[in-house]
């Protein structure tokens, strides 16, 4: 994606390549290379690291005993992260856990003031999951459950963790859900997407599933992990612009406002489509792919929905009709400048 590798990145890329790691690897045999490494009863903390760069003096890494494996691990390899990158410097770094199962908030609010912990996190998922075996991967599938399955299983990290990496390495136009009791556990998108991922903590009703969830996506995959059901989306890039509706995007944008007896302020309601419009028109410009109503309709379809303001008038049948003809109309005009 031309993206800036960040330098924690590099150095765990570094580490891959000198230990030529495939996953499956042991990260203990890894670590045990760099650092004396004690598994210990240390509660309410993932692991310790004493004397990172200390001259003279090889690092000590305490990984709690008690945590579950799979978080061992990570925590052996976030703490490999704080041995590598150069500016780690510290005779003691103590990670407090936040919680048996990773959740992005707990994480966020745990680490999100601290940058290192945020580099060392980073360094551990490209470490477990290196992004040049995980693009070897992504084209070998295309089912998004089962490739993000096989890479849980395959690289032996939690789903979230690899959700949020494998969404990295997946074309433009993806979202991806964790819910469970009824409630959104995690989210994110592919790079380049431009539909908002679903609001973590925000209500998720079975019974409204799989229509008010990304209805025009073009295919929708799921899987169960940890309790969690799983939900990968791909949308649209593109859609048909034609219509033969005779009427001007004005006069649709009038008739569905009548027909769904909107009771709210009209204008403001206006103000709202025409606000997301602009910012669908201006991500899809931002996008930097060829530029045409096809693509400006996918672009506003991907920002329309799942937005409590907008719900009654997206939900109207003429709704696609009111994009093609709004799309045409702003490509038509922005071609004859
Ligand atoms: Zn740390």
């Amino acid at each position: 994606m031309g993206l800036k590798i960040p330098p924690e990145i590099k150095f765990a890329q570094k580490i891959v390549r000198r230990h030529q790691l495939v996953p499956p690897f042991s990260v203990k045999e890894i670590i045990e290379k760099y650092a004396t490494v004690i598994f210990d009863d240390i509660p309410g903390v993932d692991g310790v690291s004493l004397n990172i760069k200390v001259p003279d003096k090889t690092p000590t890494v305490v990984v709690n005993s008690t945590a579950p494996k799979v978080r061992q691990r990570f925590t052996m390899a976030h703490e490999l992260g704080h041995i590598i990158i150069p500016w780690h410097i510290g005779t003691l770094i103590a990670d407090v856990a936040d919680g048996i199962e990773l959740s992005q908030s707990e994480h966020e609010a745990a680490y999100a003031y601290w940058e290192l912990e945020k580099e060392a996190n980073r360094f551990a998922a490209e470490l477990l999951m290196p992004q040049e075996w995980l693009s070897e991967q992504v084209p070998r599938y295309e089912n998004i459950a089962e490739l993000h399955e096989f890479v849980v299983k395959q690289c032996n990290v939690s789903a979230w963790t690899s959700a949020i990496k494998l969404a990295l390495s997946l074309p433009p136009h993806i979202v991806f859900c964790a819910e469970s009791n009824n409630e959104i556990q995690y989210s994110g998108r592919s790079e380049g997407t431009f539909a908002n991922p679903l609001l973590k903590g925000s209500f998720f009703s079975k019974d409204l599933f799989p229509d008010s969830y990304y209805p025009y996506s073009t295919d929708h995959y799921t899987w169960r992990s940890g309790g969690n059901n799983i939900h990968w989306w791909r949308l649209p890039s593109t859609i048909d612009s034609t219509t033969t509706d005779i009427r001007n995007w004005k006069k649709i944008q009038e008739d569905i406002i009548v027909d769904i007896s909107y009771s709210g302020n009209i204008t403001e309601l206006k103000h709202s489509l025409n606000g997301i419009i602009g910012s669908a028109n201006s991500m899809y410009m931002r996008l930097g792919d060829d530029y045409n109503a096809e693509g400006l309709v996918a672009a506003c379809m991907q920002r329309f929905h799942n937005r409590d303001e907008v719900t009654k008038f997206v939900e109207h049948p003429d709704f696609k009709i009111f994009l093609q003809k709004r799309a045409v109309d702003i490509i038509n005009k922005a071609l004859s400048k």
